[in-house]
């Protein structure tokens, strides 16, 4: 059969869960056996994510096949608990790149091209060549940013023109306000957001409602009538207690089966153990019998979008160990000075170190590492949190003063961490940096990492230039680090753990696997290790 199409549209602002939404159609889709993908489609210029700050763009999401991409693919793939690709984000930059480097090679001679029909043509053939590599019964495309914005107008277009060639049903994501002092629900913006998109040649098969409390009868209608759809269409996307609701909050409005008659599939029943599995973990999310709080310590914790793959793994991980996860976000600039306050870490039963880039908030994520370790407060250590416990171990077990990583002292005395011969050569930015999945071996079987894997080999996702020095693996060692994983292929070490108490850190970024129905086992570790903290202290009480 013919792969059909599914696009989804948000209007009039960003931040009303467009990912979500698409995630959740994809769930319900695959609930249903159907084979669904993603693409998503985003209309800046820049050719990936990979040199965007995460203050202003929230996380890079690293894929298997080192595509560094928006973070919404983070979304898609804890729903969807597949690995997907990197030919399936398509941004501005890639079209625009592709377009003038064919340009230069003559491909257009005597045309002048234009965004239309040049451009969407390339985006409509980007799509059927994803169709046709991937065989997929169902693409659901997410269209980056609002209807009305010059950035994603392009893409709007081709899919109008995408819809005159394939069976494609629209779903267009809008904001129904509360009004508070009222109890009214306004629907007057979600009708010119709708205005704007018929403009636009589209008319929306669905109309999806964000808003604070659950849709009105008398607020479906008469968005039923602007939008000249039937009520049933118009679906219900109020506030829930977890994300992980929505596909089935879709299923009790009978919006898979309206969206598969839409699309014209051959009808099939879905899998009801996989729906009942998910609702289990759900329910555990909502009521949880344990507890525990860790502590997420990083550089940008302003910005939550920044550590999304980790907020969600602790959520995947408290729903297998039925354990509320309280996070505790803590800056690690407050931690800097030579004797830090952690009376904030009263009430902390387990400790993060996060990824991050450059030298702000060093020395403060040392500290950090250095007080648990002392106060036997189970760590996780990833990426620079794994660089972070070498450095404060190397420091403060094994006396090597003034020990650090060449990324944050480049004439250190003691580089424990330091650039890899290939990485130094490098002198482009974008795309050079160790991406992606790679296997590790297990060196030790009497190590967290192994009881939490089960299993001698490790495939998890990097991104990172700095790799631990193998010339103090020795020293390090002889006071008790583990090392637990190494790389054989390239002699890198990947995980390591303090000898006593449960600390254990990974160059890798275990958090980009994590997803509801197959958490990461690192993460799960952590949680049952937090949870345990926080029962002996009950005890203690
Ligand atoms: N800045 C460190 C490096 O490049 C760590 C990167 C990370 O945490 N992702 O190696």
């Amino acid at each position: 059969m013919q792969t059909k199409y599914v696009v989804v549209l948000g209007s009039l602002m960003s931040g009303l869960g467009k990912g979500v939404v698409t995630s959740s159609i994809l769930k319900l889709l695959d609930f249903y056996g159907y084979k669904v993908f993603p693409v998503k489609f985003d209309g800046y210029l820049n050719y990936d994510c990979g040199t965007m700050n995460p203050y202003q763009h929230g996380e890079v999401f690293v894929l298997d096949d080192k595509s560094e991409v928006d973070m919404d693919f983070g979304i898609y793939e804890r729903f969807l608990n597949k690995s997907l690709t990197g030919d399936l984000s398509i941004t501005g930059g890639k079209l625009f790149s592709t377009i003038t480097s064919k340009e230069r090679q003559g491909e257009y001679l005597g045309e002048d091209i234009q965004i239309i029909p040049h451009l969407t043509n390339d985006i409509i053939k980007r799509i059927e060549g994803i169709s046709e590599a991937k065989r997929p019964d169902v693409l659901v495309i997410e269209v980056g940013g609002t209807v009305g914005d010059i950035e994603n107008s392009y893409f709007i277009e081709a899919m109008r023109q995408l819809s005159l060639k394939h069976d494609v049903v629209f779903v267009n994501l809008t904001y129904v306000h509360d009004l508070k002092l009222t109890g009214e629900q306004k629907t007057k913006p979600a009708q010119i957001g709708l205005r704007l998109l018929l403009q636009d040649g589209i008319r929306p098969n669905f109309l999806i409602c964000r808003a604070s409390s659950k849709l009105l009868e008398s607020t479906k209608e008469k968005l039923a009538m602007f939008a000249n759809l039937n009520k049933e269409r118009v679906i219900d996307d109020s506030d829930l207690l977890t994300l992980y609701s929505l596909p089935l909050q879709f299923m009790k409005q009978d919006f898979d089966r309206l969206l598969i008659k839409d699309l014209g599939l051959a009808p099939r029943s879905p899998d009801r153990k996989k729906i009942s599995a998910w609702k289990m973990k759900v329910d555990r999310i909502i009521s949880p019998k344990r507890e525990a709080t860790i502590a997420v310590v990083g550089k940008y914790t302003s910005m939550r979008d920044a550590y999304a793959s980790v907020k969600e793994a602790l959520v995947h991980s408290g729903a297998e160990a039925d354990s509320k996860i309280n996070i505790k976000w803590v800056e690690s600039t407050d931690f800097e000075s030579r004797l830090p306050d952690f009376s904030a870490f009263r009430d902390v039963d387990g400790v993060i170190v996060t990824g991050g880039f450059g030298t702000r908030g060093i020395e403060g994520m040392v500290n950090i590492i250095r007080h648990s370790r002392e106060n036997g407060l189970p760590y996780l250590g990833l990426c620079l949190g794994m660089q972070l416990m070498a450095v404060e171990f190397a420091r403060n077990v094994c006396g090597l003063r003034g020990a650090n990583s060449s990324e944050f002292d480049k004439g250190a005395k003691y580089k424990i961490i330091d650039l890899l011969p290939s990485q130094r050569k490098i002198d482009k930015m974008g795309g050079t940096m160790r991406l992606g999945s790679q296997e590790c071996d297990v060196v030790d079987k009497d190590t967290i990492t192994y009881r939490s894997y089960k299993s001698m080999a490790i495939r998890e996702r990097h991104r990172h230039r700095y790799e631990f020095n193998n010339k103090f693996k020795k020293t390090l060692m002889a006071k008790g680090l583990k090392v637990a994983a190494v790389n054989r292929q390239f002699n890198l070490v990947e995980f390591i753990e303090w000898p006593v108490g449960f600390g254990v850190a990974t160059q890798s970024h275990p958090e980009l696997k994590s997803r509801l129905e197959t958490p990461s086992p690192l993460f799960v570790s952590l949680v049952e290790a937090a949870v345990s903290h926080h029962e002996r202290k009950d005890l203690k009480r």
